[in-house]
C-alpha cells in the first residue's frame, strides 16, 4: 500500500479511500495508492507553508544548491531502483525508464547549480534614486504532473521551482505515482526539510481540482492536456493565481528533398515510437516534400515493419500503452482512419510474449492523411505517425502551422537559408533543425505557444516563471 508522502511523513488520505496499481503490461492490479481528497491537500498545503516561513525561505541559495545536489546525487545512486518501479508502474521499457531517472538526477544537478545564481538588477534612474529588482520565489507551489514522464516532468518542475525558493505540493497522475512518492522519501533521507516536498495522490477531478483551488498555492505549473489546462486556468483565474501551461502537441516533422535520409529516418521513428507515442513532444505529423514523398515511405515502411512491441521487461521498442482507456483512444483513431479510406503504409509487431490483458499498440504509419481530418490534428497520443507530402516551402509552413498546436517542430534540410527561414516561419516553442529533440537538454528551455500552452519550463529560463519580480526605489536626494 502506498501512502501519501507529506512533511517528510507517510501518510493515509482521510479519506479511507485508495486507487488500484496497474501494471500496463499485464494489465494486474499489484498496489493501491491513497484517493486522496481536498482535506489531505489542506494539510500538504499548511505542511508547505509552515517550511516556507520557518525555514526555506532562511536558507540561502548556496544551502538550498546543496540539497539539491545531493538529491541529485542520492537519485543517481538510485537509478536502477527508480526505473523499475517506473517500469512496473508506467510500461516504460528499461532504457527509457532509466534515462527518465537519470534525467531527474540531471535536473535536481542543474538547478543545484542554479540556486545562487539568480538575481535582479540595478536600474539607472532619475537623480536621487535607486532603483534595483529582486527576484522572489511564489511561496507554496503546487504541480500537476501527467503520466508519461512523471520523472522528467518532475525534474523540471519541482526542481526549478525549489531552485527558486519555493515549496512544493505534488498531485502526480493517478496512473504515475509510484516512483515521485519515493523519489521524496529520498529527499527527506539527504535533509530536505519536512514540507518543501509534498506528494498527494487521487484523482485529477478531486484532489487535483482542490490543489488548483486552494487558496494557500500561489502558483501553479501544470502539464497535461489542453482541456484540462483550459480547467486550470479557469479555476485559478478566480483568484488570480499564476499558472504555467505545458500542454501537448501535434508537432510537425518537415523533410526537403535535399535533407540527408540516413539521419532524418531513425530520428523520424524515435520520435514517434519513444514512450509508445505517449509524448508531448512526438513528431506526429511528417510532411515531405512531394519528390521524395514514394521513396521515404518505402524506407519507413520497411523500418515499422521491424519495429517491436512487448512487455515492459523486454526493452523492446514499445512497452504497452499506460491503461485500456488509451489503448482504446488510439483504437477509435485508427478506425476513424479506416472509415476515411486514409491507408496504412506498415505497422509493426505486437511479439508473442506479451499477454492479451497488457495494453498493446503496434506502431502505425499512414499515408496521404487530408491536413484537416482529426488524426491530423488532434494527438492521438499513441504511435500512430501521419503523413502528407508538400509542394513547396510556403506549403509546408502552412501544413507546419495548420493546427491549434505549438509545441515543437523539426526541419530536415540542407539550405542553410531555408533552415533560418523556415525556423522563424514556424510558430512553435522549438524548433529543430537537422535533428529531432537535441537529445532533451534540461538546459533548453522548453513549451508551447497557442493550444500547446504558455510559460516556459526547463534551462534557467523556467526561473523566471518560479519568481515573481519586485521593483524597489530608494529616493535619497
Ligand atoms: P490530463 O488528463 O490533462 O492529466 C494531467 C494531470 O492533471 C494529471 O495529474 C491528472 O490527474 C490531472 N487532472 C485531471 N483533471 C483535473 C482537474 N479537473 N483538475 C486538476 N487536475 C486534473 O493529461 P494526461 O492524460 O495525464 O497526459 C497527457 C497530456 O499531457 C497530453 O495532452 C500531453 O501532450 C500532455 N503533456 C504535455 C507536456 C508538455 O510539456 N507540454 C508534457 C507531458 C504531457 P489524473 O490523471 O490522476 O486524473
Ligand atoms: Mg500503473
Amino acid at each position: 500500500m502506498q501512502l501519501n508522502y507529506i512533511a517528510n511523513a507517510s501518510q493515509p488520505s482521510s479519506s479511507g479511500l485508495t486507487i488500484a496499481v496497474v501494471d500496463p503490461s499485464d494489465g494486474q492490479t499489484y498496489d493501491q495508492i491513497q484517493r486522496s481528497n481536498a482535506a489531505d491537500i489542506d494539510v500538504a498545503v499548511g505542511a508547505a507553508r509552515q517550511c516556507l516561513e520557518a525555514v526555506w525561505r532562511k536558507l540561502g541559495g548556496a544551502e538550498r544548491g546543496r540539497l539539491l545536489m545531493r538529491l541529485s546525487l542520492k537519485i543517481s545512486e538510485r537509478v536502477d531502483e527508480l526505473a523499475a518501479i517506473e517500469q512496473r508502474d508506467c510500461g516504460k521499457p528499461t532504457k527509457q525508464a532509466r534515462a527518465d531517472a537519470v534525467a531527474l538526477a540531471r535536473y535536481f544537478e542543474f538547478y543545484a547549480g542554479a540556486c545562487d545564481k539568480l538575481h535582479g538588477e540595478t536600474i539607472p534612474y532619475l537623480d536621487g534614486y535607486s532603483v534595483l529588482t529582486w527576484r522572489e520565489p511564489h511561496g507554496v507551489t503546487g504541480h500537476i504532473i501527467p503520466w508519461n514522464y512523471p520523472m522528467q516532468i518532475f525534474g523540471r518542475s519541482v526542481g526549478g521551482a525549489l531552485a527558486a525558493g519555493n515549496v512544493c505540493v505534488i498531485k502526480p497522475a493517478e496512473d504515475a505515482c509510484l516512483s515521485l512518492i519515493r523519489v521524496a522519501q529520498l529527499a527527506a533521507e539527504v535533509g530536505f526539510p519536512a514540507g518543501a516536498i509534498n506528494i498527494v495522490t487521487g484523482y485529477g477531478h478531486e484532489v487535483g481540482d482542490a490543489l488548483a483551488r486552494h487558496p494557500g498555492i500561489d502558483h501553479i505549473s501544470f502539464t497535461g492536456s489542453p482541456p484540462v489546462g483550459t480547467l486550470i486556468q479557469q479555476v485559478a483565474a478566480v483568484r488570480h493565481c499564476p499558472v504555467t501551461l505545458e500542454l501537448g502537441g501535434k508537432s510537425p516533422q518537415v523533410v526537403f528533398a535535399d535533407a540527408d535520409l540516413d539521419a532524418a529516418i531513425p530520428a523520424i521513428i524515435s520520435a514517434i515510437v519513444q514512450n509508445a507515442g505517449q509524448t508531448c513532444s512526438a513528431g506526429s505529423r511528417l510532411l515531405v516534400d512531394q519528390a521524395i514523398y514514394e521513396p521515404l515511405l518505402e524506407r519507413l515502411g520497411e523500418a515499422f515493419e521491424k519495429l517491436r512491441v512487448g512487455p515492459a521487461a523486454m526493452d523492446l521498442d514499445l512497452g504497452p500503452l499506460i491503461r485500456q482507456s488509451q489503448q482504446q483512444r488510439v483504437w477509435d483513431f485508427l478506425s476513424d482512419a479506416q472509415v476515411a479510406n486514409i491507408r496504412m503504409v506498415a505497422h509493426g509487431k505486437v511479439v508473442d510474449e506479451a499477454p492479451e490483458s497488457g495494453f498493446y499498440q503496434a506502431p502505425t504509419l499512414l499515408r496521404d492523411v487530408p491536413p484537416m481530418h482529426r488524426l491530423a490534428q488532434e494527438e492521438v497520443f499513441g504511435p500512430v505517425l501521419c503523413a502528407m507530402s508538400f509542394r513547396d516551402e510556403d506549403h509546408a509552413v502552412e501544413l507546419a502551422n495548420a493546427t491549434h498546436f505549438g509545441l515543437v517542430a523539426g526541419v530536415w534540410t540542407a539550405d542553410g537559408a531555408r533552415q533560418f527561414r523556415m525556423a522563424r516561419r514556424i510558430r512553435s516553442g522549438q524548433v529543430f533543425i537537422n535533428n529531432y529533440g537535441a537529445g532533451g537538454g534540461v538546459e533548453l528551455p522548453f513549451g508551447g505557444v497557442k493550444s500547446s500552452g504558455y510559460g516556459r519550463e526547463k534551462g534557467l529560463e523556467a526561473l523566471h516563471g518560479f519568481t515573481t519580480l519586485k521593483t524597489v526605489a530608494f529616493k535619497h536626494g
